[in-house]
């Protein structure tokens, strides 16, 4: 089969998956398929603008039914021994394995992502099981801080039912990255996927329960923000949630928990610079920036959505850049040679659109791309905006889109500067030859994540967040136990058998 054939192919299989959930998706409630009786709502296809099938809405009654089921399956999950939970996780993560094509083509048909990336994206949301799961045995041990008058220890517990809210991007990836470090702790879950891509969500609720989860563990509910989303971050069921979306929704979601004093984990905007040094590797350094913008649509968190490049070779790494953004392959998001494919939603195009006469009106100069393209779907050119200055919009707003901002820098404070002038501190990137400056530089940016001479790789073990308005908390490692435990210490009096024999 050439390309075009198995493009075809894998679209039909998508199809398929997607009609065989019925022609509205309801929820999955304490491991029972619910159809919903909340309104419903079109899902499109990104790359033709077909509606594909319709949501439902969640009704106050059906979150309040997904709440209870996670209550009340929550104590003997949390009671279950870590090497139970390690195993069925295990299982999960076998069955991802097993049908990362079909979930992949679900990706790439309801969020519009490539193939080339989403085929890599459904093993990794395996692989996301399979870490936390290797670390739920040991998920409660703590630490021993003993005095001289008392034995101290502490111990960790789940927190309970956790509500868990994911954004439309890349869908199953970010929900393996929450709901797995949640199970393995020993909580129960009620997801809420993005209202414009619910489906490979679904996908996970059920590989969940065929791999034999108990009723109530993984409860999927869908919906919109504003109804079911809110509902379920006001619960008072539910104790914690983790959220992952733009920064204006975390700070919604923090006003709606507060009467429940929710805790909350936010993964949130971000507006990342990647800063080119003259002393660089400017080949990988222009490889990397232009990966890390582009792949995914633009539509990451972690992108590199502002180049700021040393003046002394300003002009030269523009004029590669133009070049390489004007043959970025764009098209069929099944087709593996696709390298950008079409934006959610024809707001969200519009949204991305709208950043063209913002840019010209504040003075830079587009040198790529500009135009969204005729056509069905919502597909929109590469950009690139040149001749940036840091106090401009397309410099300072997160456009979530294939659009990169340049801004020409003059001096290591220089960069420094314009870089930290932002809202946002999720990821930064920073290509030197020199290792001086890299850990210097590294030291003063406001970033959670910094990437020396590289573009974002994730190693499950190190943390995940961002800092100022990009995020609350870290992912990763223990640092996502610490989000879903609570931590105990128990403090045992020395000599304190004699107290009781006294007692007695
Ligand atoms: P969004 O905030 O609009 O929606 C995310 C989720 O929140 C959806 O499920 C939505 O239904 C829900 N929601 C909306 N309003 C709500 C409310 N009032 N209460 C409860 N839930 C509500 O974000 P989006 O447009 O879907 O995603 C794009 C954003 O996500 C970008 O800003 C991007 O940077 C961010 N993102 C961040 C990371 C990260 O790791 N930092 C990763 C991916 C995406």
């Amino acid at each position: 089969m050439n390309d075009e054939s198995q493009a075809a192919a894998r679209r039909n299989q998508a199809l398929a998956t997607v009609r065989g959930l019925g022609p509205r998706l309801g929820h999955l409630i304490g491991g029972v398929a619910v159809e919903g009786a909340g309104a419903a709502h079109d899902v499109l296809e990104p790359a033709t603008g077909e509606v594909i099938g319709q949501v439902h809405d969640a009704t106050a009654a059906e979150l309040d039914a997904a709440v209870a089921a996670a209550k009340q399956a929550f104590p003997a999950w949390a009671a279950m021994p870590g090497d139970a939970r390690k195993a069925m996780l295990h299982k999960v993560a076998d069955l991802i394995v097993a049908r990362a094509g079909e979930i992949a083509t679900v990706e790439c048909l309801d969020a519009g992502q490539c193939w080339r990336f989403m085929s890599k994206a459904a093993v990794r949301g395996a692989e996301n099981f399979r870490f936390f799961a290797d670390q739920a045995p040991a998920a409660r041990d703590g630490q021993a801080l003993p005095t001289t008058d008392h034995l101290n220890f502490t111990t960790r517990q789940p927190i309970g039912p956790v509500g868990v809210i994911t954004p439309w991007n890349t869908p199953f990836m970010l929900s393996t990255w929450k709901i797995a470090p949640a199970l393995a702790a020993g909580c129960t879950v009620v997801h809420k996927p993005a209202e414009w891509s619910p489906y490979s969500a679904r996908l996970l609720a059920d590989i969940a329960h065929e791999a034999g989860l108990p009723a109530g563990v993984l409860n999927s509910v869908n919906g919109l923000g504003e109804t079911t989303g809110k509902r379920l971050t006001e619960h008072p069921d539910i104790k914690a949630i983790a959220f992952v979306g733009d920064t204006s929704t975390g700070s919604a979601i923090m006003r709606q928990g507060s009467e429940t004093l929710k805790r909350v984990h936010f993964e949130l905007g971000g507006k990342n610079p990647v800063i080119v040094f003259d002393d660089a590797d400017l080949d990988r350094a222009l490889d990397a920036a232009i990966f890390m913008i582009y792949s995914l649509n633009g539509q990451r968190c972690t992108s590199s959505s502002r180049l700021l490049v040393q003046r002394s070779i300003y002009d030269l790494f523009v004029a590669q850049a133009a070049a390489r953004v004007a043959k970025l392959r764009v098209g069929d998001p099944f087709d593996p040679a696709t390298e950008v494919g079409p934006l959610i939603h024809p707001r969200h195009r519009d949204k991305v659109q709208s950043y063209m006469a913002i840019a010209t009106d504040e003075g830079a100069r587009i040198a790529a791309g500009g135009t969204a393209i005729d056509g069905p779907g919502h597909f929109f050119r590469p950009t690139l905006f040149a001749d940036a200055r840091r106090g401009m919009r397309i410099a300072q707003e997160e456009i979530f889109g294939p659009v990169l901002t340049v801004i020409p820098f003059d001096d290591e404070a220089d960069a420094i500067r314009i870089a930290n002038d932002v809202r946002y501190g999720l990821a930064a990137y920073l290509w030197t030859g020199n290792l001086d400056r890299a850990l210097r530089v590294a030291d003063a940016l406001e970033a959670g994540m910094v990437w020396v001479n590289s573009e974002n790789v994730r190693h499950l073990p190190t943390p995940f967040g961002g800092v100022k308005s990009s995020g609350i908390g870290r992912d990763g490692g223990d640092w996502s136990f610490d989000f879903y435990m609570e931590t105990k210490n128990v403090a045992l009096a020395r000599g304190s058998h004699k107290i009781s024999r006294m007692g007695v």
